[in-house]
């Protein structure tokens, strides 16, 4: 297993730039995973770490050697596509075997490895199959064990799991978790699902328009996104956000956030938990407010220094099961709030609600970034 830095990489496509000096240093050991929307450059990336394609400026190392000029079979990094890229005429045992018979490793080794990995993904029973003879997860496992029985020094799946079912992704999701645990493989998975991202990576690097907006842990990107994108892109239901105003709130230093009523609603006043002197900083000025649906309860928030009660309108309610979505408006801004399974209201009804402000993330209204 190695590490692998990426250093001020840019990639063009004739006139257009594709990646913008990305900075990502992964550890040995670790999944990074590369999270943004369609088109915001994670494959090119992928592409250029396993050499597929080539870097504009900038450089990829692999523990201490720069790659940039080194072919991909050079590389020692195996690859597990999409599209699984199985042969189609091969049984499971040779697809998983015929990289290595490539390389020249004598069969005896060669059985010993397919078997090994073979336990490890628990499909010894359909080693002599032909893919056409597998389901897509079972083709998805073969695809892994072509990847493992190399011990390469990193790893790289390209959306592995989006042509499975919900289901099934959600058990392979669970088995490359698993994997990773029992190996330490360093790791570098590409996806679109924000909740694949939270659940495999050990670091989250999420794009936008080739840029990189957020590097961090799960929790950090999930509690202190950087910008309003990172915000609404990881989560679902998506962040609440609300424009506000932020006030002075008596002489001793203390603050307010102050919401305009919308649609005839009356304006909402809370008075803030101490903030740090960035936040001071914007007394007096309109700024953008979030509050994770989770962080508006009823008698499921705790209450604490920092919770607030608050009236708001009920609009929809949707049960989920272990809680209830349900679509509030605070000061007349739709919000969702994650309540009580148990959750009883109608739909027009006024009643009282709490807010935990310990969870709450202030942006600039004009940069769209955190306020720290
Ligand atoms: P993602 O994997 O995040 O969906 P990609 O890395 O596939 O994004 O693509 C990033 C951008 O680069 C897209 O706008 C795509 O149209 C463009 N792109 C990808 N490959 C090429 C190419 N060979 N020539 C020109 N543009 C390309």
């Amino acid at each position: 297993m190695s590490s692998l830095q990426i250093l001020d990489v840019s990639k063009q496509y004739g006139q257009t730039e594709i990646l913008k000096k990305i900075n990502i240093d992964i550890d040995d050991g670790e999944f990074l995973v590369l999270v943004g929307p369609s088109g915001c450059g994670k494959s090119t990336l992928l592409s250029m770490i396993a050499g597929l394609d080539t870097v504009s400026s900038g450089d990829i190392r692999i523990g201490a050697q720069r790659v940039n000029d080194l072919h991909p079979s050079k590389r020692d990094i195996a690859m597990v596509f999409q599209s699984y890229a199985l042969y189609p005429n091969m049984s499971v045992e040779q697809n998983i075997s015929f990289g290595m018979e490539m390389r020249g490793v004598p069969k005896d080794e060669r059985a010993k490895a397919v078997k090994e990995v073979a336990r490890m993904l628990q499909m010894e029973s359909l080693l002599s199959r032909r893919p056409g003879q597998l389901s897509g997860g079972q083709r998805q496992r073969v695809a892994m064990g072509r990847a493992l029985v190399r011990k390469p020094k990193i790893f790289l799946f390209d959306e592995p799991l989006s042509n499975l079912d919900a289901k099934l992704r959600v058990d392979m999701r669970t088995e490359i978790k698993k994997l990773h645990q029992r190996l330490g493989a360093t790791i570098v998975y590409v996806t679109h699902d924000q909740i694949e991202a939270m659940t495999l990576a050990t670091r989250i690097a999420v794009m936008k328009g080739g840029e990189l907006q957020q590097l961090g842990t799960p929790a950090e990107v999930y509690n202190t996104p950087n910008t309003i994108f990172v915000a609404t892109f990881i989560g679902s239901p998506s962040m609440n956000l609300v424009p506000s105003r932020l006030e002075r709130d008596g002489d001793a230093g203390g603050l307010a956030l102050l919401v305009s009523g919308v649609d005839g609603a009356a304006p909402l006043r809370v008075a803030l938990p101490p903030q740090s002197a960035a936040v001071q900083a914007y007394a007096g000025r309109e700024l953008i407010a979030g509050l994770r649906p989770e962080a508006i309860g009823n008698g499921n928030l705790v209450k604490s220094a920092s919770t607030r009660e608050v009236r708001a309108v009920v609009e929809v309610t949707e049960p989920t099961g272990p809680d209830t979505l349900t679509l509030l408006r605070l000061a007349g801004h739709e919000v969702t709030a994650r309540l009580a399974a148990d959750a009883d209201y109608r739909a027009g009804q006024e009643a009282e609600f709490t807010i935990d402000l310990a969870k709450l993330v202030l942006f600039d209204r004009d940069s769209e970034r955190r306020i720290c």
